[in-house]
């Protein structure tokens, strides 16, 4: 079981479900040639696939194309169904700041067929976490700056405040369609500036004043 650490905290946390939200970011949807969403895109990691700063990503067998996404993550501190935005904004205990790591090549194609993206999202270390701060110590004001940069050249920068659908309303909207409990995370999108990573290249990610994630790839 892999649990999650709360920065100042000896508290951990068992992980739960890992969801994801796609297309969250209209210059991102953008680029890879998709509508924006009327309502969040979302799809699940399954919580083996997670792996935390220091770690390795390692590159699958079945994949030529390696795409970094960095992400805002929410941790879920209660169980929650269809929550208002009130619950929902109560039952988010942490923010981090994490890759959702997909195989491209393999996700057209299952674009292309109408089929799940699982086998591009669930692979092993394709879900990067930093530790979590607790919002009792960081109020999230969305003006924080969401950057990643390979071997130190920057290829996303963005505002948080540019999310289509801000933390709260995804929380309550994905509780709308499954129950959400203690140590679930929420991958809440990527903006703009997705690329492709090659095994030793080293990924470094931040949300300015919240967290850091440094990795490489093997
Ligand atoms: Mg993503």
């Amino acid at each position: 079981m892999k649990a999650i650490t709360i920065k100042d905290s000896n508290k951990k946390i068992n992980v739960g479900k890992i969801v994801c939200v796609g297309r969250n970011y209209a210059e991102h949807a953008q680029e890879l040639g998709n509508e924006i969403p009327e309502k969040p895109v979302v799809f699940l990691k399954p919580a083996s696939a997670l792996i935390y700063s220091g770690d390795s990503i390692v590159y699958p067998s079945f994949s030529e194309e390696m795409h970094h996404e960095a992400e805002l993550v929410i941790l879920i501190g209660k169980t929650i169904k269809d929550a208002d935005k009130t619950e929902s904004a109560n039952a988010i205990i942490g923010y981090g700041v994490g890759l959702d790591m997909t195989l491209r090549d393999i996700q057209s194609n299952l674009k292309k067929k109408g089929h799940p993206w699982t086998i591009a999202k669930g692979f092993d270390t394709s879900a990067v976490i930093s530790d979590f701060v607790s919002v009792d110590d960081f109020k999230l004001t969305l003006d924080e700056e969401i950057i990643l940069s390979v071997n130190s050249n920057v290829r996303q920068k963005a505002k948080l405040k540019k999310m289509i659908f801000s933390p709260v309303d995804i929380v309550s909207y994905i509780s709308s369609l499954m129950t959400l409990e203690e140590g679930d995370l929420i991958y809440t999108g990527t903006p703009a500036g997705v690329g492709q990573v090659a095994k030793g290249d080293k990924i470094h990610a931040e949300i300015t004043g919240l967290a850091t994630l440094d990795c490489s790839v093997q």
